[in-house]
C-alpha cells in the first residue's frame, strides 16, 4: 500500500469530532522512558504500568507490520457555572471521556478501512499497553510540560489523547516535540501540595492525588495527603490550574464534555450520597473508576481537610457505616473537627 495522504487523514480525523491529530514512525520507544519511571517506584501500585513493557516500548508487538502511531487528541475545557465549584477534576465531570474517544476513534477506523480495505488497526483511550504522551509528543503535537501533563499550543493541557497504530506509512511524519514552553517557571511544582512532580515531568503516583483518589481503593489514603484534600474528591487540577500556559483556555462546544449533573454536587452530597443516588448520577461518567465507596471516602476526607463543622451529624452516620474505607475516614473526618 502506498503511503497514505496525511492532509485526508486531518480531515478525516476533524469530521469524527478530534480536535488535533498527529503521525509518529511507530519506532521502538527507549527501554529508558518507561523502565526508569516504574524502577523508581513513581508507578505506586499501578503495576499494569510495568506490565507488558515489551509491548509499550514496541507497538510492533501489538500490530505486526506497525508503520505509524496516530495521536488523536481532544479539548475538552468547560468553564459551565454549575460545576464552578465542583471537586471533580474537570475531564471527570461529563460523559466518560473513554466513550466519547473510543466513539471518534471507531467512526475513524471504519472510514479508513472503506477507502484503504485490509489496512490493519490497533487502538485504544487510556487501554491496552502504549504509552500515548510518548506518541503524542514525537508526533509533533505538543509536549510533556513540568506538570507532566501534555501541553498543545491550541488548547493547553486541557486535553485527552486516543492512539491507533497502523500497518501503514503516511506521507509526513511529525518531527519530535514541540518546543519547551516552560522555561525557567516552576508554578506546577510549587503548587502541588503532596510534592508528586518529581522534575522533567515525571509525577510520582504515590503522592499525587489523582492517584490517590482515583486509582488507590484499597488501601487509605495516607494522612499527610487527606489533609491537601479539602476540596478535591475526583482527580486533581491544580498543576493545570496553574500554568500559564493554560491561561486562554477554550471553550469544548461538544455536549460530550458537558458538565453532568453530578458536578453540581458538593463535597457533603457526594459524601452522603445513597446507593440510589450513586445509581442516578454516577454510570457513564469516569466517577465510576472510584466506585460507590471510593467516591464517599474520597469525600469524607475532603469534609475532614476542610474541617467542615456542618458536616459533623453526617460523618457520624458514616462513622457507623459498615463499609470499612467509609467508617474509618468518616472517624479521621470527626477528629479533625474535634483538632
Ligand atoms: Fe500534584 Fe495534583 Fe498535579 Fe498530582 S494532579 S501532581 S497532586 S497538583
Ligand atoms: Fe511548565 Fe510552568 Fe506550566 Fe509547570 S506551570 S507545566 S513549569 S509552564
Amino acid at each position: 500500500m502506498s503511503s497514505l495522504p496525511t492532509a485526508s487523514l486531518r480531515q478525516l480525523a476533524e469530521a469524527v469530532g478530534f480536535d488535533l491529530v498527529g503521525f509518529s514512525r511507530a519506532e521502538p520507544i527507549p527501554p529508558e522512558v518507561l523502565c526508569s519511571w516504574v524502577e523508581a517506584g513513581y508507578a505506586a501500585d499501578m503495576d499494569w504500568m510495568g506490565e507488558r513493557a515489551a509491548e509499550r516500548l514496541d507497538v510492533r508487538l501489538l500490530l505486526p507490520g506497525a508503520k505509524t502511531v496516530v495521536t488523536f487528541a481532544n479539548n475538552y475545557y468547560r468553564d459551565d457555572p454549575e460545576a464552578a465549584d465542583s471537586p471533580i477534576a474537570r475531564y471527570a465531570r461529563g460523559r466518560d471521556y473513554h466513550s466519547t474517544l473510543r466513539d471518534r476513534m471507531k467512526a475513524f477506523r471504519k472510514a479508513l478501512q472503506e477507502t484503504y480495505p485490509g489496512i490493519g488497526t490497533y487502538g485504544g483511550v487510556d487501554s491496552g499497553p502504549m504509552m500515548e504522551k510518548v506518541w503524542a509528543a514525537r508526533s509533533g503535537m505538543g509536549y510533556v510540560g513540568k506538570n507532566g501533563c501534555f501541553i498543545t499550543e491550541r488548547y493547553g493541557s486541557w486535553v485527552l489523547l486516543a492512539t491507533l497504530i497502523l500497518d501503514a506509512e503516511v506521507d509526513v511524519y511529525g518531527e519530535g516535540p514541540a518546543a519547551d514552553r516552560c522555561g525557567p517557571c516552576r508554578r506546577c511544582l510549587l503548587s502541588c501540595p503532596t510534592g508528586a512532580l518529581v522534575g522533567n515531568g515525571r509525577v510520582d503516583a504515590r503522592a499525587c492525588l489523582s492517584y490517590q483518589t482515583i486509582e488507590n481503593r484499597n488501601q487509605e489514603v495516607p494522612e499527610a495527603f487527606r489533609v491537601a484534600m479539602d476540596s478535591l474528591v475526583f482527580g486533581c487540577d491544580i498543576c493545570q490550574d496553574v500554568c500559564p500556559l493554560n491561561r486562554k483556555p477554550v471553550f469544548a462546544e461538544s455536549p460530550r464534555f458537558a458538565p453532568r449533573a453530578v458536578a453540581g454536587l458538593g463535597v457533603m452530597e457526594l459524601a452522603g450520597l445513597t446507593p440510589e443516588q450513586y445509581a442516578q448520577f454516577v454510570p457513564g461518567t469516569a466517577l465510576a473508576r472510584a466506585r460507590y465507596d471510593g467516591l464517599r471516602r474520597n469525600a469524607i476526607y475532603a469534609l475532614g481537610a476542610a474541617r467542615h463543622e456542618q458536616a459533623r451529624a453526617l460523618l457520624e452516620k458514616l462513622s457507623g457505616e459498615s463499609s470499612e474505607p467509609v467508617r474509618s475516614a468518616a472517624q479521621w473526618a470527626l477528629l479533625q473537627l474535634a483538632s
